[in-house]
């Protein structure tokens, strides 16, 4: 119950507080009981609810903002004998994001993708002092040692989102990053951008209404055309995987079970230099060659403006489209650029060699949020799933050796001496590209030599990699079931 202990801390401090002075109440934006969200009258007298400080004698506690690769391997690896768990994020599952093309198409179910956070690290749902919160981060004290976040409420009716506090012991931000629009009009209202399983489940839900929409009598040639472009803006690997998905999506089975529109639906893929700048050349040629006998047209352009039905190309072009898919990489969030902490170029947050933000005691921050500081005289590392899940492990070794030194709690690991730093090996891209494709390249840096593989034999590799990959048992086995079933009937094409 020391959580319990811990909440009645917090919240009769400030109800003391609060009762001294009406106005404070008022203007407290930390003032709202929970209590307050299940009533229907004016918001009852403040109460601030949250997690108060452990005591010494209670295990430290470790706040992990962000249920990515990065905090959930972190999490996996925690040791919960020795500190408590508490994880704030807007979602309360894991994507495994390799896969996500695949399910915007129907090759793969949305669950089969996501991972809910109570199988990675169970005690979140079991001991009495870890949690799993769905809000997200606001705000941070680092000098009191508070996180300050809102509950995600989904826009529920008569359901205010609240904020609370939650004092934490260690802290790891692992927030990831957000899509780059470069400020480019409308991407925001009208593009879809491929990070999370909603924006799969959009695309899915979009690209069926515009097939059977242009099959409807009343619709012109012109407009059936539209309907039934779809358009790629980005050519990295996600870019190009999602473009292969969808390509393959057409020939098998828009052919069959769409026949009387198979003609009018086309896919474009524009990027402003060239697709896939990380692979080897070799890897380049070959996926564009696929792509292009798959029927998607490669374009190279840059987007000046998106509109509603068109996208406007710095050439004067205006192209329609019915479907627009945003992938042009990511940059921090609104999040990490408010936060006053250092940072590393490119905005991220600056991490040590150890992974811990100098100048404040005991944070920590990895994964697609932080980057080496230029004083570590190391680069920023890529924005990829390896990076961000091998941060989590090394960072849960270093946390649960620091707890074992007796170190947990805050502001007691100052005497802690650092040994072994965080050293990243790059092992390696994969990309496919549809019609039982794939490009693998081994190559540790783009300037290094190593074996790169196109083909069959590449697609095979791909497959099996990111099957053992999968995180769980349950979804490993949901993966192999969903492609058997995809070979053998088809994609489904029901809009649920
Ligand atoms: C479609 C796609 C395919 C990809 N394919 C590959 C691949 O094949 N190989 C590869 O290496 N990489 C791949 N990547 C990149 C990889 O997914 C990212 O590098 C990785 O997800 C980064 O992990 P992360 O934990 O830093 O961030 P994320 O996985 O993005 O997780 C960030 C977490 O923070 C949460 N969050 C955000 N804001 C807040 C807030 N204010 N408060 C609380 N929580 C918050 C989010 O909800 C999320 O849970 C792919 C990415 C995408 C989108």
């Amino acid at each position: 119950m020391s959580w319990f202990r811990s909440l009645i801390h917090v919240s009769a401090a400030r109800a003391s507080s609060s009762s001294s002075s009406a106005k404070s109440r008022i203007t407290d934006p930390f003032s709202y009981s929970l209590l307050s969200c299940f009533t229907t009258e004016a918001r009852p007298p403040a109460l601030y609810s949250g997690l108060g400080a452990t005591k010494p004698g209670e295990k430290p506690r470790v706040v992990v903002l962000g249920t990515g690769w990065a905090g959930c391997r972190l999490m996996k690896g925690l040791d919960t004998k020795l500190y408590d768990v508490v994880c704030v994020s807007p979602r309360n599952h894991m994507v495994f994001t390799p896969l996500l093309a695949s399910t915007c198409v129907g090759t793969l179910e949305f669950r089969s993708v996501a991972e809910p956070i109570g199988r990675i690290q169970p005690a979140i749902s079991r001991e009495p002092g870890s949690y799993f919160f769905l809000s997200n981060c606001i705000g941070l004290d680092t000098d009191k040692h508070l996180v300050q976040c809102e509950t995600v409420t989904d826009g529920a009716d008569n359901l205010e989102p609240w904020k609370f506090e939650i004092a934490y012991d260690k802290l790891v931000i692992a927030l990831g990053a957000q899509p780059t629009t470069f400020g480019i009009r409308g991407v925001e209202e009208h593009a879809i951008f491929l990070r999370e399983v909603y924006h799969a489940q959009e695309i899915r839900r979009k690209l069926l209404l515009n097939l059977m929409l242009s099959d409807v009598p009343g619709v012109s040639q012109e407009e059936k055309s539209r309907l039934l472009h779809c358009v790629v803006v980005g050519g990295g690997p996600t870019g190009v995987e999602f473009s292969g998905e969808l390509s393959d999506f057409i020939q098998k089975d828009v052919h069959q079970r769409y026949a009387h529109v198979k003609d009018y639906i086309h896919v474009t893929l524009i990027e402003a230099s060239e697709i896939l700048s990380s692979f080897d050349d070799r890897l380049r040629r070959y996926a564009t060659k696929q792509l292009t006998k798959s029927g998607v047209r490669l374009v190279r352009g840059i987007v000046k403006d998106v509109k509603d039905k068109t996208i406007v190309l710095n050439d004067g072009t205006e192209v329609p489209y019915g479907l627009l898919v945003w992938s042009t990489g990511v940059g921090p969030s609104s999040f990490v650029n408010s936060v006053q902490l250092p940072k590393a170029p490119g905005g991220r947050i600056g991490v040590d060699e150890w992974l811990r933000v100098p100048s404040v005691q005991d944070v920590f921050s990895i994964g697609d949020c932080s980057g080496f500081l230029e004083s570590t005289g190391k680069p920023v590392l890529p924005a990829l799933a390896q990076v961000a899940e091998r941060e989590g492990k090394y960072l849960a070794n270093l946390l649960n050796t620091i707890g074992e030194a007796g170190g947990g709690h805050a502001n007691s690991a100052k005497e802690y001496v650092y040994k072994e730093p965080f050293v990243y090996k790059h092992l390696g891209s994969m990309a496919t590209v549809g019609r039982y494709k794939a490009l693998v390249d081994l190559r540790q840096s783009k300037e290094a030599k190593g074996l790169s593989l196109a083909g069959f034999v590449s697609w095979f590799i791909w497959r099996s990699a990111y099957l053992t990959r999968v995180i769980s048992w349950r979804n490993r086995f949901y993966v192999a079931i969903n492609w058997l079933t995809t070979l053998v009937f088809g994609r489904d094409i029901s809009r649920i």
